[in-house]
């Protein structure tokens, strides 16, 4: 069955998205995840992870062949086999959101996660490209790092390796101008992941304008994007003024944030979790409830200082906390333009920002009766102002 919502709870919603301000997408990677998103009333694709895409049976040899070129030259031709799938997949998406925005993050993890680490695992994958084991062997030992998560990925990777951004840039545009002249309107949104620093950016934009400009060329057709930036680490917080500079978007990823604020791994924080929220260290778990006083402040922080170097700049949330109430509530607050957060969480984050829209805005009313009655019995000071 496909999930659906009843008549009376959807006429709710209607009625929550007169009241809210902040707009509401969806994290989606798949056909089934966008149909749910647009179902469910999100207004675009606010996080699609692109890494996904690479693991499966038909993508991973490729993949892994492209790890394993020494050239810039035969990594590109590895990508070229995944361009067509990954053109696919993004087609497949801008023609389910049909004009709805469509926020693809480009490639994150570590390349090692492509890789078996297994003796029997790098024995097949050795066969396989007719290469020695011992090569294979050093390979795997040479991106195997002691902190992946702060190591070779997202940004760092895509400056690196930068076939990889390349080719799903050309994937995008490709997709983008197929779609484009089927008569869909279609803007997409580019995101990089896990920056530090404005040069990351500036470099990385350098690129993806080139590959536009390639594919403007040979297509002969017209077509918009938008560049934006994951503010996932405290330093790219700090430094939003510079970034946004260089960029139409900044969306807060507070899965890493939080990982990278409090110096806590995401992966593993579960574990004692429940004593420290028991002996009161943290009120509540960071990782699921967004940290208003140490992540929140680096969100309010990193908004007000993008904001002030680019007044047209959208800043959203896309980390899990995005679909939180309690973290909705705080964004709405913040004045976020939007958060996005997974599908099903979508109804839910409608009701919560319609919420917080409704009681600030009776805070504000209630405020401005009281000045009024203030003015009204010891005399208003603006009534004499200039
Ligand atoms: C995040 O870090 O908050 C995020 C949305 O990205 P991911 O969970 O894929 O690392
Ligand atoms: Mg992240």
């Amino acid at each position: 069955l496909e999930p659906a919502l009843d008549d009376s709870f959807n006429q709710l919603l209607e009625w929550a998205d007169a009241a809210r301000t902040m707009k509401v997408r969806a994290n989606a990677d798949t056909p089934q995840d966008a149909k749910c998103a647009r179902r469910f009333g999100a207004q675009g694709i606010g996080l699609c992870r692109t890494e996904h895409m690479f693991f499966d049976d038909e993508r991973l040899p490729a993949m892994r062949e492209m790890i394993f070129a020494d050239r810039a030259e035969d990594r590109r031709i590895a990508l070229d086999r995944l361009l067509p799938m990954q053109r696919g997949d993004f087609t497949t998406l801008f023609r389910i959101m049909d004009g709805y925005p469509v926020t693809i993050r480009l490639f994150d993890p570590p390349l090692h996660e492509f890789l078996p680490h297994d003796r029997e695992g790098m024995r097949e994958l050795a066969e396989s490209l007719d290469l020695p084991l011992s090569d294979v062997v050093r390979r795997v030992e040479a991106l195997t790092e002691y902190n992946p998560m702060l190591g070779m990925r997202g940004v760092r990777l895509g400056i690196t390796v930068p076939e990889i951004y390349e080719m799903q840039a050309r994937a995008i545009f490709e997709a983008a101008v197929e779609v484009g002249r089927s008569g869909q309107g279609v803007v997409p949104e580019i995101m990089i992941p896990l920056v530090s620093a404005m040069r990351e950016v500036e470099l990385v934009r350098h690129r993806i304008e080139g590959i536009a400009a390639a594919v403007r060329a040979e297509t002969r057709a017209e077509f918009t994007y938008r560049l934006g930036v994951m503010v996932e680490t405290p330093r790219a917080a700090l430094r939003a003024g510079d970034i946004a500079e260089h960029c139409a978007f900044l969306s807060f990823g507070t899965n890493d944030l939080t990982q990278m604020t409090y110096g806590l791994s995401r992966d593993d924080a579960a574990r004692f979790m429940g004593s420290y929220v028991g002996q009161g260290v943290y009120a509540e778990d960071p990782f699921h409830i967004l940290d208003q006083e140490g992540v929140g402040e680096l969100v309010l922080i990193g908004a007000q200082r993008a904001r002030t170097r680019n007044g047209a700049i959208t800043v959203a949330m896309c980390g899990e906390h995005a679909g939180n109430p309690e973290s909705i509530a705080f964004c709405q607050r913040a004045g976020l333009d939007y958060v996005s957060c997974s599908a099903f969480r979508v109804p839910v984050a409608r009701l919560a920002a319609a919420q917080e829209a409704i009681l600030s805005r009776l805070t504000e009313s209630v405020r401005d009766d009281s000045d009024l009655a203030a003015g009204t019995s010891f005399g208003s000071h603006r009534s004499h102002g200039a």
